[in-house]
């Protein structure tokens, strides 16, 4: 029941911590006018409001007297009554949704105007023309937004009566020219709405507040929810503003402003203003603005002001806002503002900058940046001052510079990259025939889809950079081309370069130059230094305060000594997942080939004495580059036949040798071998522990290596601090078995060596079975890691290679996912199961160590929900590194 629910708000009863009900343009405007600032009088309908006239298809009940009552109560207050003949009361009344939603309805200004109150209007003002002006845009704002009618066909009027005058611009017509343009729009609603303009200020007023609510569930609305993940049943608010008038002559304006340059962060005088003109004049841009430093001149007591509350609200905000204000005959009023949208170099400056004024503290800082902005100052980025031609711009996809030579399809992508050529795949919208194209390419560029689309998601997925929907751009992939506006033909060949941070696309090679944020953390760039420009320097800084801050660790993800350097450059506090199965590649092949395929123990020993030394070098390098810091070793976790040959190609081999009758024993043996070994399902057949458990030597070969390594290292006076992970196990049995046999081996080097190595021993949870028999397995293990790919696909029952690039486009857009499960962990499913084996883990052995080791460890959301269940640390690829820092950091505030 919606019995005594309150629907309507007086700005002087409302706050900005009321976004929810009264959406963000209706909350800040009822905080400027607590805050005692110049705001036209004015009340705010609720999100409440709109969701029941969505729901049912009417208004709730006791909407209407409400309204009734506060514009009574308006009425009186403004000593006018909405539409009076003889003086009238206007308003506007303004879509205000709790996120700003480009796409929504317009505002609807004048509201109050008719063929009468025209009249006072003008008598009032002493202004025809002014009172005419306002008629004509209500008409004109009316027809389009509230009656449907196609909005050119006002324009075209306008234009019409331009040039019928000779003249360019709308404040050179006159009162006479704009009272029979009414006249005209008149009639234009008449034919296209099928009825008259209504003459009735209520009704105007009704009309504009149900086509507000109305306009929660266009087409774009609600494609542009999808797209930034905003609930659909959050419903818009309404907000009845007392119109006050830019329009009324040279003295009077309308404009926008910054408190601070929302691209640099910098303090000082940044917007614009358009003297005589309306609020939608600024953005249309019908004439050309002035910069707002000019309104000094123009008026310097109504810029006075305008700076003096432009400092009340950063101070009140302590944030950057943006503002919209008129100047009505030289009085200036508030009729906007908000936090401002930022560029992500801008939310690092101004954070810390805000910190310097002593605005806010550190903890509050790290509130104000994210992991993603940081991610997008990585990036390599295109020079800034290259003179090259943008042709378009569309959705900035997946971030990154890419540059290449324009190619249509797939095959081209594939066979131009294979020849050393770098390629951008153009498409109208790919599928998943496309993928070995989007593999090959630097880029991906797609005129159709958004942030959702298969080029989007599976180039997210890849990390690739990408611009989808570029919709101003023609391709043709059956003549491989692609036309950009202006008529300029790009055929396959010519070289293009994409921005996915920005969208925009270029004809022609733009200069790459690195980050400066990467050359700082790589080392190459020092805050304080010369040439270390301001960004560094907050980016500097606010990692401090994050790692001032966080409880994670963060280490990284790396399988040699050159990635753990960098990890440690990047701030990593050890190796939280070394893969040996990359150890074991290259020239070292063949040792493992002959391994699996020997038919003796004396065979198999043999390999394994060959591959130990070149095991125990790998290590001692990665011990020596970590010195100090743990670093997790996995022994061999992929199936085996990663490790032979394909079998189509040796099937060939085979087949040639017999019939050229030569010798291939060998490859006859090897192909036997590839067949019995050859799986159905290897993600889900022998590897992990199972291939420990049997292939006599294997892993204790791999311990031994690990455990000598650590000995020299100690010999050599190092720290090292190796802890040596079991992956894919799924009952305790398994992992007993094994520890068993490296318990021991780590015994015999350490008497040998007479070393004592602290060796930890510890296992991946990626199976359910591991999760959900948690408290038996950390009977034996001294760590967890949580392998958070292999759990996710174990527990969804997905195999990431097959499903990201098929079905995964329809559930993100079906809203089945609102992100993908490998990206960000799936909190209810694969998060819950973390949880519980976490909880049972450290129940058996309250000293448990726990850890996550998957992709989701440098995932930002990911992050936070690590840290809200209590794990130690997360473990991430280098380049993530900072990010799960900075997120570690946040997710502690
Ligand atoms: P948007 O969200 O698209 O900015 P607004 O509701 O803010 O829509 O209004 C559009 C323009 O009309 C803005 O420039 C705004 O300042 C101006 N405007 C809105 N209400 C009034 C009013 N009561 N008096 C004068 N100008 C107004
Ligand atoms: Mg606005
Ligand atoms: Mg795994």
């Amino acid at each position: 029941s919606v019995e005594g629910v309150k629907f309507v708000y007086d700005f002087t009863e409302g706050n900005k911590d009321l976004k929810d009900l009264l959406g963000g343009k209706g909350a800040n405007l009822a905080e400027m006018t607590n805050l005692g600032l110049p705001v036209p009088p004015g009340f705010t309908i609720t999100t409440e409001a709109c969701k029941v006239y969505l729901d049912s298809g009417e208004e709730p009940a006791a909407l209407r007297d409400e309204v009734s009552a506060h514009l009574d109560a308006l009425e009186a207050r403004m000593g006018k009554k909405l539409g009076q003949a003889d003086d009238p009361l206007l308003v506007s009344v303004r879509s205000g949704a709790k996120f700003s939603m480009p796409g929504m309805m317009d505002t609807v200004l004048n509201i109050g105007l008719s063929d009468k109150s025209v009249q006072g209007l003008a008598k009032q003002a002493g202004d025809d023309r002014f009172a005419w002006d306002s008629y004509r845009r209500l008409i004109q704002m009316f027809g389009k937004t509230v009656l449907g009618v196609d909005g050119e066909l006002f324009e075209d009027a306008l234009d019409a009566a331009k040039t019928a005058k000779k003249v360019t611009v709308d404040t050179e017509l006159e009162a006479a020219d704009l009272k029979k343009l009414v006249t005209k729009f008149k009639k234009i609603v008449k034919t296209e709405a099928g009825r008259d303009f209504p003459q009735d200020p209520r009704e105007q007023m009704d009309l504009a507040i149900h086509a507000v609510f109305d306009s929660w569930n266009t087409d774009r609305a609600k494609l542009y929810r999808r797209q930034e993940r905003i609930p659909h049943d959050l419903g818009t608010a309404v907000n009845v503003c007392s119109m006050v008038f830019g329009n009324l002559g040279p003295d009077s304006g309308t404009g926008v402003a910054f408190t601070r340059d929302p691209a640099s962060g910098h303090q000082g005088v940044y917007g614009d203003y358009l003297q005589n003109a309306q609020g939608e004049d600024v953005v249309a841009g019908i004439r050309n603005t002035v910069p707002l430093a000019d309104l000094e001149q123009i008026d310097k007591k109504s810029y006075d002001q305008l700076m003096q509350i432009m400092q009340t609200l950063e101070n009140h905000y302590k944030d950057l806002c943006d503002i919209e204000f008129t100047i009505e005959r030289g009085v200036l009023w508030m009729l906007q503002t908000r936090v401002g949208k930022r560029t992500a170099g801008a939310a690092f400056r101004i954070a810390t900058q805000l910190v310097d004024q002593g605005l806010i503290d550190e903890a509050e800082a790290l509130t104000r940046v994210n992991g993603a902005q940081l991610a997008q100052l990585m990036f390599p980025r295109f020079d800034e001052d290259a003179k090259v031609a943008q042709v378009g711009r569309g959705i900035a996809a997946s971030p990154g510079a890419a540059v290449g030579k324009a190619v249509f399809d797939s095959y081209t992508a594939v066979k131009w990259s294979r020849s050393g050529e770098k390629v951008i795949l153009i498409r109208r919208e790919t599928n998943p025939d496309d993928l070995d194209g989007m593999i090959a390419a630097e880029g991906i560029l797609t005129s159709r889809g958004g942030k959702t689309s298969h080029a989007a998601v599976v180039a997210r997925g890849m990390g690739k950079t990408c611009v989808c929907g570029a919709e101003e751009l023609e391709v043709d992939t059956k003549r491989r081309r692609m036309t950009v506006p202006g008529g300029h033909v790009v055929e396959e060949g010519d070289v293009v370069s994409i921005d996915g941070s920005s969208g925009k696309v270029y004809l022609g090679e733009v200069p790459v130059v690195p980050s400066p944020v990467v050359e700082y953390f790589e080392g190459r760039m020092h805050p304080g230094a010369d040439d270390a420009d301001e960004l560094v320097e907050a980016v500097h800084r606010m990692m401090a305060f994050a790692d001032r801050k966080r409880r994670l660790r963060v280490r990284a993800n790396a399988d040699n000594a050159e990635d753990a350097l960098r990890a440690r450059r990047f701030g990593a506090q050890g190796i939280g997942l070394c893969r040996t199965e990359h150890m074991f590649l290259g020239d070292r092949r063949e040792l493992v080939e002959r391994l699996i395929l020997a038919d003796t123990d004396t065979e198999r020993e043999e390999s394994l004495k060959q591959l130990l030394p070149l095991q125990k070098q790998d290590f001692v390098q990665l011990f020596e580059s970590m010195d100090g810091l743990p670093v997790t070793v996995r022994l061999l976790d992929p199936p085996l036949h990663e490790f032979l040959p394909d079998i189509t190609e040796l099937s060939v081999r085979v087949a040639l040798a017999e019939s050229r009758q030569e010798p291939h024993e060998n490859e006859l043996r090897l192909l036997q071998a590839v067949h019995r070994l050859h799986e159905q399902n290897p993600m889900l057949g022998l590897r992990g522990v199972r291939l420990g458990l049997v292939i006599p030597g294997l892993f204790t070969m791999q311990v031994r290596a690990i455990a000598e390594a650590a000995a020299e290292r100690k010999a050599a006076k190092g720290d090292p601090r190796a802890e040596i992970m079991i992956p894919l196990v799924g009952t305790v049995q398994e992992l007993e078995i094994v520890r068993e046999e490296a318990d021991a081996v780590i015994a015999e080097v350490e008497a040998a060596s007479g070393a004592q190595l602290k060796l930890s021993i510890g296992t991946m949870i990626e199976l359910p079975r591991a999760a959900l028999t948690a408290g038996q397995i950390a009977e034996a293990a001294e760590f967890f890691s949580f392998g958070t790919n292999d759990l996710t696909q174990t527990v969804w029952g997905f195999s990431r290679d097959d499903v990201e690039a098929s079905f995964f486009t329809a559930y993100l857009e079906k809203g089945i996912f609102g992100v993908s499960p490998f990206e960000t962990i799936d909190k209810d499913g694969v998060g819950s199961l973390v949880k519980l084996a976490a909880k049972a883990g450290r129940e058996t052995r309250p000293d448990l160590k726990l850890g996550v080791c998957g992709e989701h460890g440098g995932d930002p959301e990911s992050v936070h929900f690590f840290h809200e269940v209590g794990l130690d640390y997360v473990s991430c690829s280098p380049f993530r590194i900072p990010v799960a820092r900075l997120e570690a950091g946040r997710a502690a505030v």
